[in-house]
Order: structure tokens, then C-alpha cells, then sequence
């Protein structure tokens, strides 16, 4: 455990979209770590979420936790999970727009349908949630006992929102367009003192590319791209989110934070170019 339980988010509550697992299991117990009160949000893996809502009640914290079923594309489905954390915590004050998913080809083989749910999921999604997100911050008004923020919405990204990416076309145009989304909000909405920013990471050791880690000669191909030499865990970003989520990072206002041990920084080009 990287992160030290601190009262920084005391009194606040979160959504986190997609935590049954992988990173968004992380910034939920994160953030719940840190005293806030967590809607762990699902689309179909429900032991998944009970298991990080038990990892969350290990924490033994003030803070409490629930579950919720929601497909993050389907409007409907958005704004009954807003309701009910309205309706269980009295408030949402972050929203980590999480969940994602890859469907991968060649892009004069890939299917209209397989371009259709990246982008529904990746980027309606979360145009949906940050849409519920700040109208409930702008119903509810300022809450300056818990947050000099009126509220706090944070999209995980990718470091393909600026890597172009052959054979993944529809998640690279999705994870991009997640910047425009993100900067347009936070420029529009800072005035109100609602915070938007991304959270971008690299390659994390989840369950989306296990591909790319699980054998050695994978794990020793993907070490060429990464200048700290080591995979990402979930905990990287997870920490990032929490400290992003809290008044230290107020400063903080429509900007990537690229969490992907430099992989950003082109090392193909260490020795030529
Ligand atoms: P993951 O597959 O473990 O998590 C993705 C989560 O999104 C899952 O819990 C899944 O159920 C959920 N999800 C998918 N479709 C959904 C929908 N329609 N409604 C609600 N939830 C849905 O993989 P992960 O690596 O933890 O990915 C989390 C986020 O991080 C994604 O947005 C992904 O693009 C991003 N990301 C991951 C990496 C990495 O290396 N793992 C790198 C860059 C970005």
C-alpha cells in the first residue's frame, strides 16, 4: 500500500465509474482511503464490485460504500446511478469517469459496431456522467466545510490521447477527443469552481492488456517503450486520482496528467532519430 490513509476527502462523495476492477477498483479504495464515501459503479461483473466494496470495508473507515449496476453509455442508466448517490449520500462531489474498453483491428477491417461501443463507452459516456456530475454540482452549491471546489470530475485517459496507436483507431479517437471534452469543461465550468482534468496512463498491469505483460518476451518488448523500466500498477494512478480529487490540487484546472513511467517521452528515439 503506497497510499497513507489521510482525511482529505472527509464528508465528500465519488463515483467511480468501471471499478469492479483493474484501475477503477483501485481509485475507489483510494478514495475511500482518504475518507470519502464511494458508489462503486459496474456494468456486469458483480462479484467483481462486491470485492471492492469488501476491500473498502477492510479499511474500517468513516466513509462508506455502495454498489451500482450502470452501462455508462446509456443515459438512463447514468442519471438512476447519479439519483441514487444523491439519494444515499445527499450529494456527489467527484465523479473519476473510469470505465473503458478496447476492441481492437486494423482499421480497413474494423467493424462499425466495434468502433461504435469505444467511442459510445469511451467517450459518451463520459460526456454523460460529467454532464450529471455538474448539474449536480451546480444544484447543490458550494459545500466550503468539505471542498473549496464546487466539484471535481476527472477522466481517465490514455497515453493514446496523444500517441497515435495503428490497429486501435477507435480507442486512440476516443481517448483524444476525451481531451477537447475535458479542456471545454474545465473552461466553461472553472468559473464555478468545478475542476476537469484527465488522467492519463500508461500501460498499468490490468485485465485490458493483459497481452501485453503476462508472458516475459511481452513484458521485455513493452520495457522498450517505458524509460522508468517497470510496468505501471494501479496504485500509480490511483494515487495521482486522490490527490487530484483534493483541495491540494486546486491549482489543477484543465490539464493530462501523464502517469505512464515516460512513456510520453519517445525512448524509441534514445539512440536514433
Ligand atoms: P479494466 O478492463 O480492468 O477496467 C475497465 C472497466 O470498465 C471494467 O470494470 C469494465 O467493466 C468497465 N466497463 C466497460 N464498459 C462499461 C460500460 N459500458 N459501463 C460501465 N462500465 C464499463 O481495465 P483498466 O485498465 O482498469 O481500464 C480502466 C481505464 O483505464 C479505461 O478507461 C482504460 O482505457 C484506461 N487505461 C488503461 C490502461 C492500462 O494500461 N491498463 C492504460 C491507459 C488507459
Amino acid at each position: 500500500m503506497r497510499q497513507r490513509p489521510n482525511n482529505r476527502l472527509k464528508g465528500q462523495s465519488a463515483i467511480v465509474t468501471g471499478s469492479s476492477s483493474g484501475i477503477g477498483k483501485a481509485i475507489a479504495i483510494g478514495l475511500a482511503r482518504d475518507g470519502a464515501n464511494v458508489v462503486v459503479n459496474y456494468h456486469s461483473d458483480e462479484e467483481g464490485a462486491n470485492h471492492t466494496l469488501a476491500e473498502i470495508e477492510k479499511l474500517n473507515l468513516h466513509g462508506s460504500a455502495i454498489k451500482f449496476k450502470a452501462d455508462v453509455s446509456k443515459e438512463e442508466a447514468v442519471e438512476e446511478m447519479f439519483a441514487k448517490a444523491i439519494d444515499t449520500f445527499g450529494t456527489v462531489d467527484i465523479l473519476v469517469a473510469n470505465a473503458g474498453l478496447q476492441k481492437d483491428a486494423p482499421l480497413h477491417e474494423m467493424e462499425l459496431k466495434d468502433w461504435q461501443l469505444v467511442i459510445d463507452v469511451n467517450l459518451t459516456g463520459q460526456f454523460l456522467c460529467a454532464r450529471a456530475a455538474i448539474r449536480e454540482f451546480l444544484r447543490r452549491g458550494m459545500r466550503k466545510d468539505v471542498s473549496c471546489a464546487l466539484g471535481k470530475i476527472i477522466h481517465i485517459s490514455s497515453v493514446h490521447d496523444i500517441i497515435p496507436w495503428a490497429g486501435h483507431a477507435n480507442y486512440a479517437a476516443s481517448k483524444g477527443a476525451l481531451t477537447m471534452l475535458m479542456q471545454s469543461i474545465a473552461q466553461g465550468y472553472g468559473k464555478y469552481k468545478i475542476r476537469c482534468n484527465n488522467v492519463s496512463p500508461g500501460a498499468i498491469r490490468t485485465p485490458i492488456n493483459e497481452d501485453a505483460w503476462k508472458t516475459k518476451a511481452a513484458y521485455n518488448k513493452l520495457m522498450k517503450l517505458i524509460p522508468s523500466d517497470r510496468i505501471g500498477e494501479v496504485e500509480d494512478v490511483a494515487a495521482l486520482c486522490s490527490w487530484l480529487a483534493s483541495d491540494e490540487a486546486d491549482y489543477i484546472q484543465g490539464t493530462t496528467l501523464y502517469v505512464d513511467g515516460g512513456m510520453t517521452c519517445y525512448p524509441g528515439f534514445t539512440e536514433n532519430g
